[in-house]
């Protein structure tokens, strides 16, 4: 019996030859998908998200505190061998690292526009063809941490959570927001001692 397998060894298509990583079978997917018209791309980049991974195209960004989003080396230090910049392995929660930095330039008439940050961040990291599917994955990792946070009655207003926290809460905490929920993702304790002053 054959299991259900992500090994590309496995895998065969128009393009299968170039590649044998696990991590390209997203991209692979969702290029086949782009032949058949950006309808089908856009759906096969939504299906692939959280999945397969989409590749990080875009250059290694900082935070406030001149780390690495993708892990944590101050800008005079090269990446660690296992950062997704070195990688190319894009994850959601470099993603909502990422986008903190770029609330400042969101402004969302009162407060921000975290939805519009997570996207520009988005475009940064994956460019143009993934930046809305993975924004979107994204903001579902922070309205579940935001729900958590602030208990059941969130939950009544989920699908603005997100958008009444860029309103209502000080840049900064959003941003510690965004750290946290990307902390949540991927399984880690977050410290918001080692946060530092959020002032960029
Ligand atoms: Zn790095």
């Amino acid at each position: 019996m054959t299991k259900p397998t992500t090994n590309t060894n496995r895998v065969t298509g128009p393009t299968g030859e170039s590649s044998t990583e696990d991590l390209r079978v997203g991209a692979r997917s969702a290029a086949s998908g782009a032949a058949d018209g950006p309808d089908k791309a856009a759906e096969a980049a939504r299906a692939t998200v959280g999945e397969q991974p989409w590749r990080i195209t875009g250059d290694r960004l900082f935070d406030h505190n001149h780390e690495c989003v993708g892990c944590g080396a101050h800008l005079s230090e090269p990446c660690h061998p296992a950062c997704p910049f070195e990688t190319g392995m894009f994850s959601l929660a470099v993603l909502l690292r990422a986008a903190a930095r770029r609330l400042r330039e969101n402004p969302a008439g009162v407060g921000y526009d975290i939805s519009a940050a997570v996207f520009a961040a988005g475009l940064d990291l994956v460019g143009e063809h993934a930046a809305a599917a993975v924004a979107d994955e994204a903001r579902e990792v922070l309205t579940g941490y935001l729900i958590d946070t602030w208990g059941s009655g969130a939950e009544a207003i989920r699908t603005g959570v997100v958008y009444r926290h860029g309103l209502f809460t000080d840049l900064p905490e959003i941003a510690l927001s965004l750290y946290a929920a990307a902390a949540r993702h991927d399984g880690i304790d977050f410290d918001p001692d080692s946060f530092g002053d959020f002032s960029a």
